[in-house]
């Protein structure tokens, strides 16, 4: 108990004890302690090493209290500005009292408290030092006669105050004026702007820009709503508060005030009247008799509040829009209110739907894109690898690949897989991977021409996409969609993503188009390549047919003599082949012509033409070979084909090849003078016996 009363004792004392050191310092002073004098006792120095003791306590505390972050109290600048008062008139009774040199140092004072205080602290601050003036002359006995001194003393002291006060007044209000008018133009110029960019705006266009030009948008919205709610009410403050994306605290968007203290945020949710809106979600009016207005710094300059939500559609608070002044609201205004927060609220939503449009838009765009990308490819491998680069960006996928089913080499025979294109992680061991019909995904999605999986898999490291060889691993979302054109399905589109909510229905849609166009895109190459390779290729022998040589060989022989390179070019002719014909029938002819090509074909290198060039005759062109070479690899030729069997309907049958060699440049400079010698040494090892290889000029020029 007494420690209680001790604690409260000290309390007061400290707060007590700078008053008390004023108030006897004002004694002091009025009893004439600080004047100049001959004598300097103890009493004067007492005199002044309390003031100057005093003054420098106030100071000392002011300052730490500052550098520790904290606000001084108001009871302290009161103190203050009493001490000063002290202090100057000190310092003028040292002068010489009343008619002292130094007074002006208390105009100078009254100038400081016009200056540097509110006209709340100012006024009495005012007071407190003519007082003491007045106090002065009484204590002197002198207020009668000197009047006139006294009544200058005032007189200049309100004059220099309120001219300081009319100056600093003028200017703050001129700098506010200029600000308010740089931020308006501002505003109009961005807003202007924003408007622009909306009118230009197109799918392609920055995203970033549009992202601007909606905030502008809502800012106009916002700026409207609280000028008419401010023209409407006549508040102190109309303010509209947001509330962050988690709703764990809200932040001033913009007001109209009169003060400069209210609080920006973030704000406590559930702090003071604008809590009470935001937790109620209606409406709530106080008229001065609820929670504090918390949304100030310091005591709110008024205390009846008015406070809407801000709610969307689906009932959600976005925030609220409040006024506050000193006069209560009535219904009708709480109703004004309430529509302007319905008007923000509007805009804001507009502003989020014009936004989901446009990224429709833009979808679209990226569409159209991919398909016109995938119309542009002449070949299967272009178009499956630009349906997989197409697919992977539309919809931001991890994982993706185009199958393509391979035709059965015999009818009726189960189909094939093969991975044609693959991105994404993983993808490594998927590319070219070929794999039998199975119950995986693919050959389902295959089978059934339907897309798949039906719903979210559970057991994703489980499934089986491709073959249950093959594990791909890290996806959490999935579909494969059939690769269709007409009743056929050509193949899949796998797509997959590492998010399990990575694959909406709207990008599924998406995907599912893209997978429409790119059937349709493999189809049309796929014929394109089938056409190509009809008119290039011999229908018997699948080797290149003649017309497409005699361009090959124009092309190969130009490329020979501008590198300087040599070239060579065989003639197979089969030996005694009537003979075949006559004696096993055409149909064996055929078959041992056939098995001839595929030996040539074997033979030959990925850079040589294989060619049926007549008849029983093909023709091999050999790039970057001279006589020598040619002429080993003809011989190679003709052993092969000599110990080869073909299959017949008529049995096994065997024949031989007689080769004509000829190379650039000693077998001629031309395609035709080529084929002339090349012939020309056919012929002579026709002649020579058949069976056997003959070079043209080729080799004595070699
Ligand atoms: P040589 O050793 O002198 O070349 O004797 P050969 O019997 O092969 O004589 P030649 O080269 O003049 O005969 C070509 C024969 O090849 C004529 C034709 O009946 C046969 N022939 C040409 N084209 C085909 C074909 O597409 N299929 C079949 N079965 N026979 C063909
Ligand atoms: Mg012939
Ligand atoms: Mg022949």
């Amino acid at each position: 108990m007494a420690e209680h009363w001790t604690r409260r004792a000290r309390r007061w004392a400290s707060k007590a004890a700078m008053p008390a050191a004023v108030l006897s310092l004002a004694v002091l002073l009025v009893r004439g302690a600080f004047a100049q004098s001959a004598d300097l006792g103890p009493a004067r120095i007492a005199s002044w090493t309390f003031l100057v003791a005093a003054g420098v306590w106030a100071a000392v505390r002011q300052v730490t209290r500052k550098l520790s972050g904290a606000r001084a109290p108001a009871r302290w600048t009161v103190e203050s500005c009493a001490l000063s008062a002290v202090g100057a008139l000190a310092l003028a009774q040292l002068g010489g009292g009343l008619s002292s040199p130094l007074y002006p140092l208390v105009y100078l004072l009254a100038a400081v408290y016009a200056l540097a205080l509110p006209l709340r602290f100012a006024l009495p601050a005012l007071g407190w030092l003519l007082g003491l003036d007045a106090g002065l002359f009484l204590a002197q006995g002198t207020l009668l006669a000197r009047w006139p001194l006294l009544a200058a003393h005032t007189a200049f002291t309100a004059v220099f105050a309120a001219l300081y006060h009319g100056v600093l007044a003028a200017r703050l209000r001129a700098a506010r004026t200029a600000e308010e008018e740089a931020v308006s133009r501002r505003v109009a110029d961005a807003e202007r702007s924003a408007r622009e960019f909306r009118l230009v705006a197109t799918a392609q266009s920055d995203p970033e820009r549009q992202l601007l030009a909606a905030v502008s948008e809502i800012e106009e919205s916002v700026r409207g709503a609280l000028s008419v709610a401010a023209a409407a009410l006549q508040p102190h403050t109309v303010a509209i508060f947001l509330l962050s994306p988690d709703a764990a605290t809200v932040r001033l968007r913009d007001s109209i005030s009169s003060s400069d203290r209210l609080f920006r945020g973030p704000l406590p949710t559930r702090e003071g009247a604008l809590g009470a809106v935001l937790a109620a979600a209606r409406p709530v009016l106080l008229q001065g008799d609820g929670p504090a207005l918390s949304h100030y710094e310091g005591p709110a300059p008024a205390h009846c509040f008015c406070g809407v939500p801000l709610r969307d559609r689906q009932e959600r608070v976005l925030g609220a829009l409040v006024a506050d002044r000193a006069a209560p609201f009535g219904p009708a205004e709480e109703q004004v209110l309430t529509s302007l927060a319905g008007e923000v609220v509007r805009a804001m939503e507009g502003e989020r739907l014009l936004a989901a449009v446009r990224s429709e838009k833009e979808e679209k765009a990226r569409f159209f894109h991919a398909l016109e990308e995938l119309n542009r490819t002449t070949t299967v491998a272009q178009a499956a690898d630009c349906a997989v680069a197409q697919a992977r960006e539309m919809g931001r996928l991890d994982l993706c690949a185009v199958t393509l089913v391979e035709e059965p080499a015999r009818p009726g025979a189960r189909p094939r897989h093969r991975v044609q294109a693959v991105l994404g992680d993983g993808s490594g061991p998927l590319a070219g991977l070929s794999f039998a019909d199975n119950p995986g995904l693919v050959a389902n999605v295959v089978r059934l021409g339907a897309p798949l999986p039906g719903r979210e898999l559970q057991a994703m490291e489980r499934v089986v996409i491709f073959d249950s060889a093959t594990a791909v691993r890290g996806l959490g979302a999935l579909k494969i969609f059939p690769l269709r054109a007409g009743e056929a399905t050509v193949g899949a589109l796998v797509c997959g993503t590492r998010r399990r909510d990575g694959l909406p229905d709207a990008a599924q849609a998406g995907l599912g188009m893209l997978a429409l166009q790119a059937a349709a895109a493999l189809v049309r190459t796929r014929l394109f390549e089938q056409a190509e390779r009809l008119a290039t290729t011999d229908g018997l022998t699948g080797l290149t047919n003649r017309r497409t040589l005699s361009v090959q060989l124009v092309a190969r022989v130009r490329e020979a003599q501008r590198y300087r390179r040599p070239l060579s070019l065989l003639l197979l002719d089969v030996d005694h082949f009537k003979k075949v014909n006559d004696t096993h029938g055409h149909p064996a002819g055929d078959a041992v012509l056939r098995g001839v090509a595929a030996v040539a074909r074997s033979q030959a290198r990925e850079t040589d033409l294989v060619a049926r060039y007549g008849g029983e005759e093909l023709a091999v062109v050999l790039p970057e070979t001279d006589a020598a070479g040619a002429r080993a690899i003809a011989e190679r030729l003709r052993a092969a084909v000599e110990g080869t069997a073909h299959a017949t309907e008529q049995g096994s049958l065997r024949v031989t090849v007689s080769v004509g060699v000829a190379t650039w440049p000693g077998g001629g400079q031309t395609p035709d003078e080529l084929l002339t010698t090349a012939d020309r040494a056919l012929y002579r090892a026709k002649q020579t016996g058949r069976n056997r290889v003959e070079s043209g000029p080729g080799k004595a020029a070699a």
